[in-house]
């Protein structure tokens, strides 16, 4: 019987988790130094432990083990992405990719002593630029491996003080060209472990989250039109405030999230002219609305937009709910049990690598408990042994998919 090995993951976690932290957090925003340094670390940690290891043209690392040699029946891929959000915490991300790592040294260790050849080759692969920090393309290593960029979406790509992600990228010897020509290994399904980044299983006392769908989101903004006037001289009811509007619709936006089963967030309002004395003539605010189901994203939308906003919203994202595979989800919840580890079934609210690679390979979801419910802050804590259920429970659903005889749903 495969075992994961707790003090080996608890190394390799550790050492990861100081690559470019310090007191006000972890900060491997992508394409800086401290984001290139750790991949170069990762890389060659994964080639002395012996796989084949090597980063991408997109700037992803990808450790692989061709178990099945000669044939090639394609790779189960484990992993998540190696960046952060400024002064983010040490676990999103981070803890997926070692997990990963760790169940592939564990199953290669025990097929190489038993001479066990897997049904499938196995691979852990570290995402760049998931966080979309700088430039505002999130989720840029899965949709790149995934071919899901085209090159003029890239191209327009600046940060707001006006650097091209082209630019960026090249830095690190990325460029269009090559972005476009990347060539993942033949990935047949991609399993993702991750902390939930959310209050759910923390407040619940559950160790084991199944994810079953991921959230669909439409962001973008809202322009709101007043008149500019006095603010000393002009009646009350002889205003259009535009400010006064906005605050209107945020709050309708927040009751329409309660009602329908989503959440709605407007984190940031431009008013203009922007002086204490002037009744705001404009005002743009930003909206993020999600929901597990579609259709309550819309009913959601289409209730807060109602008369107020037309011809003066904006999109900049607008993606469907990715659901994960029903058959994987079986798998984690049967492997869970079989550990004896309570699971929950749940979407997941925030996007993830997960949602791009389940658009295109069946691919499931493993959370565990985030401490509080706090992520993207220096806080961000998961107990240590939650975090080792979490690696068993992958161990075993990877077994289950790749071990002779493991496979439960063939
Ligand atoms: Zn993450």
């Amino acid at each position: 019987m495969s075992m994961v090995d707790p003090v080996r993951f608890a190394q390799l976690f550790g050492n990861l988790r100081q690559r470019g932290k310090n007191d006000a957090g972890t900060w491997r925003v992508a394409w800086t130094d401290e984001d290139w340094n750790t991949r170069y670390w990762f890389e060659q940690t994964c080639r002395e432990l012996g796989f084949e290891a090597y980063t991408d043209a997109a700037g992803n690392v990808w450790a692989l083990w061709n178990g099945c040699s000669p044939d090639d029946p394609g790779y189960v891929i484990m992993g998540s992405h190696l960046d952060t959000v400024p002064a983010g915490g040490d676990f999103d991300g981070a803890y997926g990719v070692v997990g990963g790592l760790e169940v592939l040294l564990s199953i290669r260790d025990y097929c190489t002593k038993y001479g066990v050849k897997p049904r499938y080759n196995l691979g852990v692969v570290g995402f760049e630029d998931e966080e979309g920090v700088t430039f505002g393309n999130s989720l840029f290593g899965s949709r790149a491996v995934m071919h899901e960029w085209r090159p003029d979406d890239l191209r327009q790509l600046a940060s707001v003080d006006d650097r091209p992600f082209t630019d960026a990228a090249q830095q690190y010897g990325v460029t269009l060209d090559r972005i476009m020509a990347v060539q993942p290994p033949n990935i047949v399904q991609y399993i993702e472990l991750h902390i939930e980044q959310g209050p759910v299983l923390w407040d619940k006392g559950i160790p084991i989250g199944v994810v079953s769908v991921v959230a669909g989101r439409q962001q973008g903004y809202v322009r709101f039109r007043g008149k500019k006037n006095h603010a000393g001289t002009t009646p009350m009811d002889q205003r259009q405030d535009a400010l006064l509007f906005a605050a209107d619709a945020i709050a309708r936006l927040n009751a329409a999230a309660k009602r329908h089963h989503g959440v709605g967030t407007v984190g940031e309002l431009k008013v203009s002219p922007g002086s204490p004395n002037v009744i705001p003539e404009s005002v743009v605010a930003s909206f993020d609305i999600r929901a597990p189901e579609d259709a309550d994203r819309e009913a959601m939308f289409q209730a807060w937009s109602e008369g107020l906003l037309e011809g003066n919203v904006q999109f900049s994202h607008k993606e469907a709910s990715v659901p994960m595979d029903a058959s994987i989800q079986q798998t984690i919840r049967e492997s869970a049990e079989s550990l004896r580890y309570p699971t929950l079934a749940m979407p997941s609210w925030a996007i993830h690598d997960a949602m791009i690679m389940a658009r295109h390979v069946p691919t499931g979801m493993i959370f565990v408990p985030s401490a509080v419910g706090v992520s993207h802050a220096k806080d961000e804590f998961t107990n240590p042994a939650d975090c080792v259920r979490g690696v068993e429970v992958l161990h075993e659903t990877v077994q289950r998919l790749v071990l002779p005889g493991g496979a439960h749903h063939d």
